[in-house]
């Protein structure tokens, strides 16, 4: 068989499997037919042992497994970790290196082909095929097992990581097991776990036929006004403890519950003859289904509100509903999805984390678990309930990771890092009032990213001077046509009110890239490199046009707007927005409108707009730099490419003397500069970026308090020479590492933890 063929079959086949240790088996079966050989076997690390264990082998004694363990550098397997290069012998046995295992019942196999596993340079495991015959194995079998495991690299690195192998080898459920996750909300939490199954799965009801499809329509409606009654007592019950934005999230769900999509297809279908958990399931997965396909990560994560809602119509029709029994002491909850409902149940202080294991960062249940302060860790995976169900739990929200069964030693470390962690916010809190200076009294201004209207009273909570972004093409993300003009004026009025005096750097529409509209699609080869931002906007001349008036018009009488223009590469750009803008002012003028000429900038997110950054000083008011964009468009880097990820990282030496560059020339020619990406909330670089004279940081509202602490803590003087020290340094690491230093020296290692 072809590797290609073999492959083909294993990923067929491993999309029906439902744990690690049926791919491995998968795995080791499908690679002995291919190979035509008498055992196949997969060693994989165990770092927590520090040595490589047998997890799974056809032809070897089934018993070995997860017994037979050896250290880098022993036997055949720990040869091959050692020297990362492949071992074929004909006799494994005669290889110096040997070492006989009696559980494996290896003594019968003569010839031995064992190839190393490599992710990102590291081995990871070890894929050996072994033979009763005394031979080498032949060139072609070589390619075929190196190209098996390359591309098995990827798996395997999943299974590793999910630390499944503590679960595999043992069946003592009181072992630690560490799960990776996706972050879900921030902050450190221990409790006992509280595991809520799943009602019935609606994912598995089968098309059935129905004798009765009134019985079945009404039956339908009750659990329909159930539902609606759930969700409106949740929302109650929460009213005080979260914002005004996102107790709304209620309300998207109750209109979901009466969207007629919804509610009619599933009746169409119930009166087609289905029963109504069948019409049910269908309505939902092909909604669901929609909205999954998007490319934009925000709105695929709306598929998960879908199938919360079918989850808890269905849990209503077959009674399988039940009132949550409410601990007396803060749990973390963990279950497959859990929607902002379940939520809802448990009083906020009996709530010490949240782990799901699906869901993503952009999912309602995170932003409501960061809504109340509430630590969540999503798509951890499946973790079958016998092994954590009451056990204690850490939680590190930080770095989205949950340890199970966590040991005495681990359990006091987190506590104490609880503690710490009470006590900065503490501290924080205290900082809400005062300004952001630096000790030698240079003013910082802070302002708050925002893009949804549930972002703007965190950004006013914690203190935000004004909006620093404001990414306007999030309203048009979430709406099903290109918003009017009339719609996008009040959107916009709403937040420069919420903020008025204070100033709104409103961003004119940045699609494109990672960012597309359900209703206007496009496919590009290479959209980092395509239509985005300002390309879009000005070759779509009259939608530009109509959100250039909808700004104007939304600051009539208030008159904070600044205007902010994304992807600018050329100056071309810069002139054809501004000849717009002055028709935008002409034409409402002439319908009677008198609108202030607000004032214009750009932001710095392409290279080529670094390097001409004087021509373009003479057309624009204000910088904003986009330090995520120039970030992966100086090193070439798509930081959501898995492969290349890890080195994307504006600590990079290019990145941080570009922006230097950019802050020295804007100020040659007096405008003032704000960097608004990801950097501005990491500590570590902000004491560069105030050694630069920055002028103002704009970042999400949680990330406020912290760098306000920052600015506070150190002198201009100060950082002016840790820039000058970095400066001279060439790699990322030995910067991130002078920067600590100076952190912890400052007296605000706590916050190490917190902005990695
Ligand atoms: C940036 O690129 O740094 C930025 C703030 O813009 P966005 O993240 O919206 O692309
Ligand atoms: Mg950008």
């Amino acid at each position: 068989m072809e590797p290609l063929q073999a492959l083909r079959k294993i990923f067929q086949e491993a999309g029906e499997l439902s744990s690690a240790d049926e791919l491995l088996h998968l795995i080791v079966t499908r690679v002995k037919e291919a190979t035509h050989s008498d055992v196949c076997s997969i060693y994989l690390a165990d770092e927590e042992r520090d040595d490589w264990v047998l997890v799974a082998t056809e032809g070897l004694s089934g018993e070995a497994i997860g017994s037979v363990r050896m250290r880098t550098g022993e036997g055949l397997v720990g040869y091959i970790c050692k020297h990362q290069s492949l071992l074929n012998l004909e006799d494994g046995s005669k290889h110096p290196n040997y070492r006989y295992f009696p559980e494996t019942g290896e003594e019968h196999f003569a010839g031995f082909l064992g190839v190393p596993v490599i992710s990102f340079r590291r081995v990871i495991g070890v894929l050996v095929i072994q033979s009763y015959e005394t031979r080498c194995f032949s060139a072609e079998e070589e390619a075929f097992l190196i190209t098996i495991a390359a591309q098995l690299a990827g798996p395997l690195k999943t299974v590793l990581s999910q630390e499944k192998l503590a679960a595999l080898t043992t069946e003592d459920s009181n072992d630690q097991i560490k799960v990776q996750g996706i972050k879900g909300s921030a902050g450190i939490s221990i409790g006992k776990v509280h595991f809520l199954a799943p009602f019935n799965d609606l994912a598995t009801v089968k098309d059935e036929r129905c004798q009765h499809p009134d019985d079945e329509i009404i039956r339908f409606r009750e659990a329909l006004e159930d539902v609606k009654l759930e969700v409106q007592s949740g929302g109650d019950k929460l009213a005080s403890s979260v914002p005004q934005d996102v107790h709304a999230l209620f309300g998207v769900y109750l209109m979901m519950l009466d969207n007629d999509m919804i509610v009619k297809q599933t009746e169409e279908r119930i009166h087609e003859g289905f029963t109504a958990a069948s019409a049910l399931r269908q309505t939902i997965d092909s909604h669901a289904q929609e909205f999954e396909r998007m490319d934009d990560a925000y709105l695929r994560a709306r598929a998960e509100d879908i199938r919360h809602i079918g989850a808890r119509i269905y849990a209503r029709m077959s009674a399988h509903h039940h009132i949550i029994d409410v601990p007396d002491e803060p749990v973390i909850l963990v279950s497959k999805l859990l929607s902002i409902t379940e939520i809802a149940q448990f009083p906020p202080d009996k709530l010490a984390g949240i782990v799901c294991m699906e869901g993503s960062s952009l999912s309602h249940t995170a932003v409501l678990a960061n809504a109340l302060g509430v630590t969540a860790v999503m798509g951890i995976g499946d973790i079958p309930r016998s092994k954590i169900d009451q056990q204690l739990a850490v939680m590190d929200g930080y770095r989205a990771q949950v340890i199970f069964n966590a040991s005495e030693p681990l359990q006091l470390e987190y506590r104490r890092l609880i503690e710490q962690e009470r006590k900065l916010v503490r501290g924080l809190e205290k900082l809400k009032e005062l300004p952001a200076e630096t000790t030698d009294h240079h003013r910082i201004n802070l302002y708050a990213n925002t893009g949804l209207l549930a972002d703007i009273s965190p950004g006013l909570e914690r203190g935000a001077e004004g909006v620093g972004l404001y990414r306007s093409e999030i309203p048009f993300m979430l709406h099903d046509t290109f918003p009017t003009e009339d719609e996008q004026t009040q959107v916009y009025r709403e937040v420069l009110q919420a903020y008025a005096p204070r100033s709104v750097y409103m961003r004119t529409l940045d699609i494109g890239g990672d960012k597309a509209l359900p209703y206007f699609g496009f496919t590009e080869e290479n959209p980092y490199l395509g239509w985005r931002g300002i390309r879009f906007t000005l070759d779509n001349g009259s939608i530009f046009l109509t959100q250039i008036r909808a700004l104007l018009r939304a600051s009539i009488g208030i008159n904070n707007m600044k205007i902010m223009l994304p992807m600018v590469s050329r100056v071309e750009e810069v002139d054809a927005f501004r000849v717009l803008l002055d028709d935008a002012l002409t034409q409402l003028r002439e319908e009677g409108v008198e609108v202030k000429r607000p004032s214009i900038g750009i932001m710095i997110e392409v290279p080529s707009a670094m390097m001409i950054l004087e021509q373009l000083a003479k057309r624009v008011d204000f910088i904003s730099i986009g330090s995520n964009d120039l970030t992966q468009y100086l090193l070439a880097v798509d930081r959501n490419n898995p492969k290349v990820s890890s080195l994307y990282n504006f600590l990079n030496p290019a990145v941080i003397c570009s922006i230097h560059r950019i802050v020295r020339i804007a100020h040659q020619h007096r405008l003032k500069v704000s960097l608004c990406g990801e950097m501005a909330a990491d500590p570590a670089a902000v004491l560069l970026l105030i050694g630069m004279g920055i002028d103002t940081l704009s970042m999400s509202a949680f990330n406020l308090p912290k760098i306000k602490w920052v600015i506070r803590t150190i002198s201009r003087t100060r950082a002016e020479t840790l820039l000058t020290k970095v400066l001279a340094l060439e790699s990322e690491d030995s910067i991130r590492e002078v920067l600590e230093a100076e952190l912890i020296q400052a007296g605000l290692a706590g916050l190490i933890r917190a902005g990695s």
